[in-house]
């Protein structure tokens, strides 16, 4: 069986479904404190779902899930992932993203389970000092949330020397859309994230959606992103996981287009869908905003064999479908 730590959330659940649609039984271990109790039932109608509600803080949680299934490799996302707050509460973020990790791989390690696929991110590689941005970036992370998953990123090179612990870390640039049949989705109570958030502005609640900023050094003044399918994503993580399982060798990839995307592009794209005019604001800039982030992914497309697939247009419209329901909810 394979362990998928906080399927509950968004990348999480849809890479367990990848995982359930290719025939793999899987264990969820979820706190629920950002995901959803209801995202794990989607789950259980697809396939063999097992669950654990428990919490990386607690190494008694985690240890008891490896006694009672027989686990073979492990795939990491439950964190928490908001930068703002990572500023405001440090803390937190260390404690979570950082200890709770080294719980689960010592865990891991008392009951010799030797490979895992991470979750990272290209937050690890801080203010961007060229594009497309690859692995041999340098990684100088600019606030707690990226510096705690780099970290992490650290804590396994020690433990693939002394142990053997072999992982495969994956660096996601922006990721977007959501299941094409809409049985999960983006679904957070603190929504940061553009695509989402010029979505619920539609809904007329009286938010009006908000550019943060348009005077960056770029084409049409605003920030550029690499935003990759949630499907997509999904998929790498697979490709990985089956590598992993192969070659037994820890390695670090980018997951991206290598397509950047302005603000201003996404949301025109965002009315094409929709089909109808979107009321926005141009507002200050957000802090820790770098210009322009891009992947250069051809790393994982050498090795693991991964190309994405899906379109922008297609991030946006399974969005869209699923933010519907969300409204209702
Ligand atoms: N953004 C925006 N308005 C929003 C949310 C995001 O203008 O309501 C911008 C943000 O400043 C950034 C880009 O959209 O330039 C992508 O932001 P997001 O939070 O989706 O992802 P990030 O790049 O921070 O991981």
């Amino acid at each position: 069986m394979i362990l998928i730590t906080g399927a509950a959330g968004y990348i999480g659940s849809h890479t367990a479904l990848n995982f359930l649609n290719a025939g793999y039984d899987i264990v969820v271990f979820d706190n629920l404190e950002t995901g959803h109790i209801e995202t794990v039932e989607a789950l259980q109608k697809i396939g063999c779902v097992k669950f654990e509600k428990g919490d990386l803080r607690n190494i008694e949680d985690i240890d008891a899930v490896f006694s009672k299934y027989k686990i073979d490799a492990v795939i990491h996302f439950a964190a928490f992932a908001l930068v703002g707050e990572s500023v405001e509460n440090p803390s937190k973020y260390y404690r979570n993203n950082v200890v709770g990790t080294l719980n689960l791989l010592d865990t891991m390690i008392k009951h010799d389970i030797k490979k895992i696929v991470f979750s990272s991110t290209c937050a690890t590689y801080g203010e961007p000092k060229y594009t497309p941005i690859d692995e041999k970036h340098p990684q100088n992370p600019i606030n707690p949330y990226g510096m705690s998953k780099l970290m992490v990123e650290k804590i396994m090179d020690d433990f693939d020397r002394a142990y053997g612990l072999k992982s495969i870390r994956l660096r996601y640039f922006n990721v977007a859309g959501c299941d094409e049949l809409s049985r999960i989705g983006e679904w957070h109570e603190i929504e940061t994230h553009l695509i989402p958030n010029i979505l619920k502005s539609t809904f007329g609640q009286g938010q009006t959606f908000k550019i943060f900023g348009d005077d960056y050094d770029t084409p049409d003044g605003t920030c550029i992103r690499d935003y990759v399918n949630i499907e997509d994503l999904a998929q790498a993580h697979r490709l990985a996981f089956e590598y992993l399982q192969k070659e037994n060798k820890s390695d670090v990839f980018n997951l991206g287009t290598e397509k950047g995307s302005s603000v201003k592009q996404v949301f025109a794209e965002c009315e094409k869908v929709l089909g109808e005019k979107i009321d926005v604001e141009i507002t200050q800039r957000r802090p820790g905003d770098p210009a322009i982030l891009y992947a250069d992914a051809a790393k994982a497309k050498d090795i693991l064999g991964w190309t994405p697939q899906k379109s922008l247009e297609k991030s946006i419209k399974t969005a869209y479908e699923y933010e519907k329901i969300l409204q209702k909810k």
